[in-house]
């Protein structure tokens, strides 16, 4: 057998659904991630972007980056363990750990480089890796990675965790939650999972991935927000959202930042952040300390988003938060919405199996900043006339 067969056959799948108008992925924008785009010459309205704060496109990020290359160059050409470690790695790092109020931080070139490294270096034989079955996709592959077991608990049931963490009395066990899920926009029981890692001497990982720059009164993120700062050991992140770039870290004790950063094979055997994002995401973390409005703004714009789309009779699910899932039903619908509204100038994710149960798939929204209430209502039309046409709402 060609070990490429499967590839042919993929693109035979991928070809029908380019011809059935169902294939809305890695489509090309030839603008900034702002609120608007240009797609195919045409203006659209962003409305399935993580650039929550707006930042992306901020002079004072940019001019940042721009000094940083000037003086750096645009890489370090190796890995944070031998000749890739910057002053600037350095000084984010202290700043990441000021902020999140831990003892130290440690960069990754990406959050998924963050959750592999971080994961596999602390999930030894001896432990288990206790999972939402919503957690991202990185929590998973680093749970693979690792050398230990995982379990997964249906989203938020705080009976299941218990059980497991009941049935593991032995082991070094570090239960991961994202913060704020990146599809369904609910936040982790974070007082209920703390209080149960207690009880069964566990140790908590977040995964604030799209929390950062949203929740908490400081945009400090999801702990912030629940007031569980001291009591969440790990908090992991990525620059990729409200931080405006790329890259990932994450906080914790001294003794957590060292023991990783010698053992995460993400992290010692890639190369280290390039100059410029390395001095983005601090930018955009002074930023986001200086600039409370921005997060009202979010706030604002979310609530309009969600409520507007609820008056109108979509289900939003369990979002309470500036990522705001439409459920529609069957793929077909979530296909066919996507095109109505990709037409009709409005740019959002389809989510379909296997990444939704089948029956639950849905657009994925969500808001910025950076949104006008033009931009929201615009977009509310939009959807209204999709929803009525498809027999959504
Ligand atoms: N965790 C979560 C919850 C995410 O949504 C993402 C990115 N989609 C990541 C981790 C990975 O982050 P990055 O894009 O920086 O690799």
């Amino acid at each position: 057998m060609d070990i490429f067969a499967k590839c042919q056959a993929f693109q035979d799948r991928v070809r029908a659904a380019k011809a059935q108008h169902k294939y809305f992925y890695f489509r090309t924008i030839r603008s900034a991630q702002g609120p608007e785009i240009i797609v195919d010459g045409r203006k659209m309205i962003m409305l399935g972007s993580n650039n929550y704060l707006g930042l992306t496109s901020d002079p004072r990020v940019k001019e940042a980056a721009i000094e940083a290359v000037k003086k750096y160059g645009v890489g370090c050409a190796g890995s944070r363990l031998l000749n890739g470690t910057l002053d600037i790695h350095e000084a984010l790092e202290e700043q990441i750990a000021q902020f999140f109020k831990k003892e130290a931080a440690i960069v990754f070139s990406t959050g998924m480089q963050a959750n592999l490294g971080c994961i596999q270096a602390l999930v030894t034989p001896d432990s288990i890796a206790i999972l939402d079955k919503f957690d991202h996709a990185s929590i998973v592959d680093g749970c693979r990675l690792s050398l230990g077991t995982f379990k997964r608990y249906p989203h938020n049931n705080m009976a299941a965790l218990e059980k497991i963490l009941k049935s593991e009395p032995e082991k070094g066990k570090l239960i991961i939650v994202d913060g704020l899920f990146s599809m369904e926009g609910d936040l982790a029981k974070l007082p209920e999972i703390v209080s149960l890692a207690y009880k069964y001497g566990a140790r908590v990982m977040v995964d604030d991935a799209h929390g950062i720059g949203v929740m908490g009164g400081n945009g400090r993120g999801t702990a912030e927000h629940f007031g569980l700062e001291d009591k969440v050991d790990i908090i992991m992140g990525t620059f990729s959202k409200s931080l405006a770039t790329i890259g990932g870290f994450i906080a914790s004790s001294k003794e957590v930042i060292d023991y990783v950063k010698h053992v995460g094979r993400a992290l010692l055997f890639s190369a280290s952040l390039a100059p410029p994002l390395v001095a983005a995401a601090s930018r955009a973390i002074k930023i986001i300390q200086e600039e409370p409005e921005r997060r009202e703004r979010l706030w604002k714009n979310a609530y309009k988003w969600l409520n507007g789309l609820k008056s109108l009779g979509f289900d939003t699910g369990m979002s309470t938060t500036p990522i705001v899932p439409v459920i529609v039903g069957d793929e077909e619908k979530a296909f066919e919405a996507c095109c109505y509204l990709e037409e009709n100038g409005v740019f959002v994710s389809p989510v379909v199996p296997p990444a939704v149960p089948p029956g639950r798939c849905l657009l994925r929204t969500s808001v910025m900043a950076t949104h006008t209430d033009s931009h929201l209502e615009r977009a509310l039309e939009v959807f209204e006339k999709a929803g009525k046409k498809l027999g959504i709402i």
